[in-house]
């Protein structure tokens, strides 16, 4: 039999866990249609000469909603071998929308996921209303796979305008929002995005309107899925919730749907916890109920300065002075009566909200402006206010002043404990993921987070097998995500296929590219050992560069397909 693609003498890490094996893989028709030693001609074989082949990974939690609209690689995430992306994530999405609203719904990507409004406006052109016509333009021209999911933010502002922020809908306006679900899940997607994340805020500084609504909303809106009988849930921020009084376990309970919820990790502000968390995850698992955390491999390092600053927004003094313009923080700052408050805040008791760990020893100066104060980068916060005599915040603030707010400073709160995140990324009962691609374009993305898993934590610390991080990164996610034709190599499935190099793969040293509309800046994150990414049997990133095929399509829901083939 003639292939399409013969990729040759690799070995063969299927996605299931099961042991690799070599042999070569040959896709006709956008499928694998055989696995083992083959001899047939191919109109376009590669060698992959030892080299790992995998199933393409599934980036299941990313915010390109705007991006891949002049993007359509979503670039970074398939330079670290991913052939899936799922956008729409945490309630925020670009659709459905009324045409008065668009600034209002960008406000909340841009300031939520620290995406510069000036950038959305340049580059979004809003030739869609509905959630099916933006899966439609979207659809016009991809690289990679697109997953989506109906944001609630959206539905909500769709429906309520002005107030979704301010009340609870009418009977009327949950009507509206159960339509506007229903007909994204029927157009295809593959779920419904909420939030329970308190720390969302708009551009004006209004929680975002998901985040506002009540529990009853939120089954209300599941239940849509249930009668469906399809679809995912996404919940940003779930963690709080689902440990306080099971609010997710009980919503998957109620609509039968599996719920991924934001996340299971080891932080500097609530040690321990994680054990905690893994407990109740384990006993919600074998309940049968499907209330998933996500977790993720980075050490998630947030690069600012205090002119564009989330770390103290959950403290009530320094929220506005954040949101504000620059010359009003400098006076803020300068303020002796307001310093005090400044310090108070970060000095009381941490609660399940607070966005700062009171651990100045994990916030590093990393880029000094003045002359004068080279000698300070590198340095924590902790050394240097111990150095000076004076409290961290002053410390901290009187630096940034001085520097008029333009000091880089990093702060590394998450993920740092080695011991717990390889017991969290080890564990069954959790979904690995959560790069955030497409978001915070400024700071760090984590969008390397597969050449993380499979270079530092699989080759380097040797913390599970390569097999089983392959299934982590594949058929786990695609089967959790309901997307039952990728994630695995054998006959029948889709040929999303990577091929990369288990002793090279690693993520490359982060730059600045200055690419995205606007002349906007962002950071770009690269990989070593990532050979090929192929993307429904056609091949779209050879050793890193694009071969110019837009092979990608948006994804839908097993209901849709079934439908598709005469109602299966
Ligand atoms: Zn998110």
């Amino acid at each position: 039999m003639a292939y399409d693609l013969l990729i040759k003498n690799g070995r063969i890490i299927d996605g299931s866990g099961r042991p690799a094996y070599h042999g070569d893989v040959a896709v006709a028709g956008g499928k694998i249609v055989e696995v083992g030693r083959l001899s047939g001609s191919a109109r376009q074989t590669i060698e992959a000469d030892g080299r790992a082949i995998a199933p393409g990974f599934v980036d299941n939690h990313c915010h390109y909603d705007a991006q891949v609209v002049w993007d359509p690689l979503c670039t970074y995430s398939c330079h670290h071998g991913s052939t899936t992306v799922i956008i729409g994530n945490c309630s925020l999405a670009l659709a459905p929308v009324k045409a008065e609203a668009r600034e209002k719904l960008a406000g909340m990507l841009s300031y939520v996921e620290a995406i510069p409004m000036d950038v959305l406006q340049a580059g979004v052109p809003w030739n869609w209303e509905s959630f099916p016509q933006y899966m439609n333009a979207i659809g016009q021209r991809l690289g990679v796979n697109v997953g989506t999911l109906v944001g609630h933010s959206a539905v909500r502002l769709y429906a309520m305008g002005e107030e979704c922020s301010d009340r609870a809908a009418t009977d009327a306006e949950l009507e509206v929002m159960r339509r506007l679900v229903r007909e994204s899940i029927d157009a295809g997607a593959l779920g419904l995005s909420i939030t329970r994340n308190m720390n969302h805020f708009d551009i004006a500084g209004k929680r975002i309107p998901a985040a506002c609504a009540p529990e009853s909303e939120l089954f209300a809106l599941a239940d849509v899925l249930r009668e469906a009988g399809t679809g995912v849930i996404q919940c940003g921020g779930g963690t709080n919730p689902e440990l306080k009084d099971r609010l997710l376990s009980r919503i998957s309970e109620a609509c039968g749907r599996p719920i991924m919820y934001n996340t299971l990790l080891e932080q500097a502000r609530q040690p321990g916890r994680w054990r905690e968390h893994l407990r109740h995850v384990e006993e919600t698992a074998k309940q049968g109920i499907r209330a998933i955390p996500l977790c993720n491999p980075g050490s998630i390092l947030n690069r600012f300065t205090m002119k564009n600053c989330q770390v103290f927004r959950s403290m009530p003094t320094w929220l506005p002075i954040l949101q504000g313009p620059d010359a009003e923080k400098m006076r803020a700052y300068r303020n002796p009566e307001i310093r005090a408050k400044l310090r108070a805040e970060v000095d009381a008791p941490l609660g399940p909200d607070s966005t700062f760990s009171q651990r100045w020893d994990l916030m590093v100066v990393e880029e000094p402006k003045l002359a004068k104060n080279r000698g300070l980068a590198g340095k924590h916060i902790a050394e240097i206010a111990k150095a000076q005599g004076k409290h961290p915040v002053d410390a901290f603030l009187d630096l940034a002043v001085e520097e008029a707010l333009e000091t880089g400073f990093c702060l590394g709160e998450i993920n740092m404990d080695t011991e717990a995140v390889a017991q969290i990324l080890g564990s069954p009962y959790a979904v690995v993921g959560l790069t955030d691609g497409g978001a915070h374009v400024q700071f760090h993305s984590n969008v390397s987070n597969p050449t993380r898993l499979l270079g530092y934590w699989v080759r380097e610390k040797k913390i599970m097998s390569l097999e089983r991080a392959v299934q982590r990164l594949t058929f786990d996610s695609a089967s959790a995500f309901g997307i039952y034709d990728r994630g695995l190599v054998q006959p029948g499935m889709v040929a999303d296929l990577v091929v990369f190099d288990p002793d090279t793969v690693a993520p490359r040293k982060e730059d600045v590219v200055h690419d995205f509309p606007a002349n906007g800046w962002r950071m770009r994150e690269l990989a070593e050992g990532i050979h090929y990414t192929v993307v429904n049997g056609e091949v779209l990133l050879e050793k890193g560069e694009h071969t110019g095929a837009h092979p990608g399509r948006v994804l839908r829901n097993a209901r849709y397909h079934a439908s598709r083939n005469g109602g299966a």
